[in-house]
């Protein structure tokens, strides 16, 4: 069955960008199921409002819960009556979250349905998440892109569900070249060359032309320690579940 993943957003345009390259295809392959809501649906007023003033004051507008709520609860009523997940797994974006890793990209590739709630202005009053989580007993995560401030969860989105959605089987053709993949096994990709063999004065190192694979796989090793050495030291430190990285070995 398809990864279904509902998106809900006052700029639902914004994720137009979903029909695109790989996750288009994929959509279009049935592979994945995405569907985008606009939250002003879910407003009952003229002017579709959807903020209002912070309690306690400070400046910029909150997401006023009802809508909100309304939205969620008109998606987990969508639930597939042939599907094994009767509700979403809620993915909020925010500053404020856990860091967005591989890892958890992984991890949210093995779930059945995903729901991503776009915050705008100051976020969203807190009581939608308590909403989510014990009258619809939604899981809700709260997850961030990074250590920076975007001004909607809508850039977020695009990058969790392009990294989640290629993660899914038959998304990328080449399965192969996902376990090469930068941050797949804590160290950074080695450096890429295609033809032509000499260009603009520039070799290719000749070790790739060598067709000795053993000697081609551990150069490339070596070239991913060095370049996460020195590019991101930090991974180095981190483990990777199956044993720490050498450090050692890059030097
Ligand atoms: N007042 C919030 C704070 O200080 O944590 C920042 C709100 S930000 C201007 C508006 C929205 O952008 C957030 O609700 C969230 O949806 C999104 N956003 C901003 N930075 C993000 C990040 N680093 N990762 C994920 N989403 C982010």
């Amino acid at each position: 069955p398809a990864l279904r993943i509902d998106v809900v957003s006052i700029f639902p345009d914004y994720l137009s960008a979903l029909d695109l390259s790989l996750i288009g295809k994929a959509r279009e392959d049935g592979l994945l199921d995405v569907r985008v809501h606009d939250l002003r649906d879910f407003t009952h007023d003229r002017h579709r409002t959807v903020d209002d003033t912070p309690y306690g004051g400070g400046a910029g507008m909150v997401m006023k819960p009802q809508p909100w709520a309304e939205a969620l609860d008109h998606v987990v009523g969508q639930a597939d009556p042939g599907a094994t997940s009767r509700r979403p797994h809620l993915v909020v974006p925010g500053p404020g979250g856990a860091p967005f890793t591989q890892a958890m990209a992984r991890e949210l590739a093995q779930e059945e349905w995903l729901a991503f709630a776009c915050g705008r202005y100051e976020g969203i009053d807190e009581r939608v998440y308590e909403h989510a989580r014990e009258s619809l007993g939604l899981e809700v995560s709260v997850v961030s892109l990074g250590d920076y401030v975007l001004n909607g969860g809508e850039v977020a989105v695009l990058a969790m569900v392009e990294a989640i959605g290629r993660l899914v089987p038959g998304v990328i053709g080449n399965a192969e070249s996902l376990v090469e993949e930068s941050h797949e096994d804590g160290l950074l990709e080695y450096p890429l060359y295609t033809k032509p063999r000499e260009w603009n004065g520039r070799e290719v190192p000749p070790i790739l032309l060598s067709g000795n694979h053993a000697a081609i796989a551990a150069w490339r090793h070596e070239q991913r320690l060095a370049r996460t050495a020195a590019r991101r030291p930090d991974l180095l430190h981190a483990s990777h579940g199956d044993g720490d990285v050498d450090i050692t070995a890059a030097t």
